[in-house]
């Protein structure tokens, strides 16, 4: 499989490259050529398949020239071994149409695990073939941090940087990064907002002569194979409620996109989706967007659901350049202008076609805390606050009573223990597996949040490229 750059002048590569490379050189995202599509038997044929077989059928076609069925198999067996539930992602039934997807069963606790897991022996694989050494760089608000940490902890030929906003991410959080201790693993504290954290990232990857002497890379969704990896999980669920015969909807608590285009993925390759009901919290840009076709950034207002707290959802970018014919030169103007004035009206085509599968809702904080509490009192569930969010755009959404709705579960309860007590009276308790958290020992530097204090630092312990 070849890809190309959403903004159509950085060279066509291949999967390997590609994961990699995080980023196209243009500025644009990668996205595979074209679709492959399942027919309706390929669909049925999913059914019964366990959770790694479902993943190699559902991605071999995006990892081909990079890796054979069994590499990938090999690959997906580490990968989701390490989940705590045999099931990998269990579906849960609420009421007689809604469901609950639970993705929180790895390492971290939240859905970032199911693609960062994949990634991680990705970069490990691929690098292990090459004469390079590779520098991650990303800044967290919570989860992605922690994720990204477990999954490359001690891996060859990789270091990995994190930076989270100073006394910003909950304690769980910061415990989650702080206390691997493996020698490639940096987590710097910045004396700063998220917002301070992640430019101080965008502007290391732009300046010339840091990244010439460094291979960096992200690990943030704007990576291909993250996406590719949630693929796998609208098709296990669609499967197991009646797919290819009976479609499904999906609810996805969202923030950067990457989650919810997954969805949009699996319903190109042939899975009949029903809806993708796109939920956001009060930083609801994608809801005006997909509602209004008004895309304009304002600024962000810190909510009970903070992987939701954003203002510009990068992978955006790959469904409007799918929408609008695959015209690179074209989309690379539409965003260039979003870029200089942070506010963008989405074309006639665009928001047309958005709107044939695309529904989107914006949740406050009050309806949030009551599906919590619906969820507890009538299904004894407790959700954490964006799988709130999801639920309550699920129970209010626009379709046909026959069609069974997901809501996708992203994050543990116990991750977000103080606002889930809040709304339930409930404080949900750590699952074992990360129970010593709180004895474990923390190490993290704290830097001022300026360009040359963090690339200083860094510089001091990568390995060049
Ligand atoms: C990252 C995250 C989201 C948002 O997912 P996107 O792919 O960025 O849309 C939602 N919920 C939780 C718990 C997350 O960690």
């Amino acid at each position: 499989m070849q890809y190309v750059s959403t903004r159509g002048s950085a060279p066509r590569l291949g999967f390997e490259d590609v994961t990699l490379a995080g980023l196209a050189a243009d500025g644009g995202l990668y996205v595979p050529e074209q679709w492959p599509v399942f027919s309706t038997a390929e669909i049925a044929a999913l059914r019964g398949l366990s959770y790694v077989d479902t993943a190699v059928a559902v991605m071999k076609s995006f990892v081909a020239g990079a890796l054979d069925d069994a590499e990938l198999k090999e690959l997906c067996e580490a990968a989701y071994g390490r989940f705590a539930h045999a099931a990998v992602v269990p579906l849960k039934q609420l009421d007689h149409r809604q469901w609950l997807m639970e993705l929180f069963h790895g390492p971290t606790l939240a859905f970032k695990d199911v693609a960062l897991q994949l990634l991680g022996l990705l970069f490990e694989r691929f690098l292990a073939k090459r004469d390079t050494h590779l520098t991650v760089i990303g800044a967290t608000s919570g989860d992605t941090g922690s994720a990204a940490i477990d999954a490359l902890a001690g891996r060859a030929k990789v270091d990995i940087f994190m930076l989270h906003p100073k006394g910003r991410v909950s304690e769980v959080q910061r415990r989650q990064m702080t206390t691997v201790l493996a020698p490639n693993v940096h987590n710097i504290a910045i004396e700063g907002s998220f917002d301070d954290a992640q430019a101080l990232v965008k502007a290391s990857f732009g300046d010339a002569a840091f990244s010439s002497r460094f291979k960096v890379t992200a690990v943030n969704s704007i990576n291909w194979a993250r996406l590719m990896a949630q693929v796998v999980y609208y098709f296990y669920a669609a499967v197991r409620l009646g797919a290819p015969e009976r479609p499904v909807a999906f609810s996805v608590p969202t923030g950067n996109f990457g989650d919810v285009f997954a969805g949009y993925v699996a319903a190109r390759m042939g899975l009949p989706v029903a809806r993708l009901i796109v939920a956001t919290n009060v930083n609801d840009i994608l809801h005006r967007a997909l509602s209004s076709g008004d895309y304009s950034a304002g600024t962000v207002t810190p909510t009970a659901a903070p992987s939701m707290d954003i203002q510009v959802s990068s992978n955006f970018e790959r469904l409007l350049f799918d929408l609008a014919g695959r015209d690179g030169v074209a989309l690379a103007d539409q965003m260039r202008g979003f870029e200089s004035t942070r506010a963008m009206r989405l074309t006639n085509a665009q928001q047309q076609g958005a709107a044939q599968l695309f529904a989107s809702d914006r949740i406050e904080a009050g309806d949030m805390a009551q599906a919590m509490a619906w969820a507890c009192s009538h299904a004894g569930e407790i959700l954490d606050p964006h799988t709130a969010i999801g639920l309550a755009a699920a129970r209010r959404a626009d379709v046909p009573a026959d069609v069974p709705i997901v809501t996708l579960a992203t994050a543990h309860p116990a991750k977000f223990g103080d606002a889930v007590e809040r709304s339930t009276g409930i404080r949900p308790t750590l699952p074992p597996r990360v129970g010593d958290l709180f004895d474990r020992e923390e190490r993290y530097a704290v830097l001022p949040a300026t360009f040359d204090a963090v690339t200083g630092y860094i510089a001091e312990r990568a390995t060049p490229r």
